[in-house]
């Protein structure tokens, strides 16, 4: 498996400083981080016509669903069902959330390629999403990377509340590297900042990646992954790319939020992604107008209009 493979721009020059990538390749959550708020249980059959309809768009890199315990997440309870019937597009990777070694197992039945882990960047969140502490977690997670790498898998880490934390506030960027770190440190090959609550602003964004390359992580390490809470995402987003990062986490037409931050409105829609980097020029592989449909049609099957500014503006109905 070469770089390009495992999604790093590795035929990409790197940006000028200030500059933009070249090429930004976008890690679609939408069935999975997206779906799994939703409180009513999506049948199988649309999940798989979601996924479909994602890959044909244009999407290279599909986060399917999680292994996470159906007791937590009824939701994703099918998720070896999602990948036996999963049509698997030729390039298109489809990587699956696995919390712990038995979602490992789960997932190993299954035939994924790809993983990815979900660490929390604060000590309380890590008590109240993983019952642990923060230190604690990366004892849980250290089986479960090394038994993935072992087995060849692709393994990403999630590091969330990395710019705000709801029960803590600000969160100290030293504490955010040092986690970070330590998910590399594991065998993650990529890892992913997450804003979590949607607090952060592009300054703080800066800071924290200035922080990482300080700390010898340059940003081809790294994802970003914002929330458009407070209507920052997109600032968030273009801050990193003048940052040198060129990985960009997004949701098909906003679908998501959290379930521990009770404020925390959608993922950034990938649509209000595409409709930026198509401005500013930087290649994504995606068809804006067939993703902007499929969005449509989701909302359809779920009730409600689609959050996106991107797929308000373009469909009509
Ligand atoms: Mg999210």
């Amino acid at each position: 498996m070469s770089a390009l493979d495992l999604g790093l721009p590795a035929t990409v020059p790197p940006p000028e400083p200030g500059g933009l990538p070249a090429e930004v390749t976008i890690w679609e959550v939408g069935p999975r981080d997206g779906l799994q708020n939703e409180r009513e249980v999506v049948p199988l059959e649309v999940k798989l016509e979601f996924l479909h309809r994602l890959a044909e768009a244009g999407l290279r890199v599909v986060e399917t669903t999680s292994f996470v315990h159906p007791d937590w997440v009824p939701q994703l309870a099918d998720a070896a069902d999602v990948l036996a019937g999963l049509d698997r597009r030729p390039g298109v990777r489809y990587p699956v959330l696995v919390p712990n070694e038995r979602g490992l197992d789960r997932a190993l039945r299954a035939g994924v390629t790809d993983i990815a882990i979900f660490a929390a960047g604060t000590e309380t969140f890590s008590r109240r999403n993983l019952n642990r502490g923060f230190d604690a977690q990366f004892a849980m997670f250290e089986p479960v990377v090394g038994r993935a790498v072992a087995e060849g898998l692709a393994v990403r880490g999630y590091l969330s509340m990395v710019f705000g934390d709801p029960w803590e506030g600000p969160v100290p960027v030293e504490q955010v590297v040092t986690a970070g770190r330590r998910l590399l440190e594991l065998g993650c090959e990529q890892l992913s900042l997450g804003d979590t609550i949607g607090v952060a602003t592009p300054g703080q964004v800066e800071a924290v990646l200035r922080a990482f390359d300080a700390a010898g992580i340059p940003p081809a390490r790294l994802a970003v992954h914002f929330h458009d809470t407070y209507g920052q995402a997109l600032a968030n987003t273009a801050a990193a790319l003048r940052a040198g990062v060129s990985a960009v986490d997004s949701s098909a037409g906003g679908l998501g939020g959290c379930p521990y931050a009770k404020s925390a409105t959608g993922n950034l829609a990938t649509e209000d992604l595409v409709w930026m980097l198509d401005g500013l020029g930087v290649r994504h592989g995606v068809d804006l107008a067939a993703l902007a449909d499929t969005s449509a049609w989701m909302a359809r099957q779920l009730g409600r209009p689609s959050p996106s500014r991107v797929v308000k503006a373009l469909i009509s109905d």
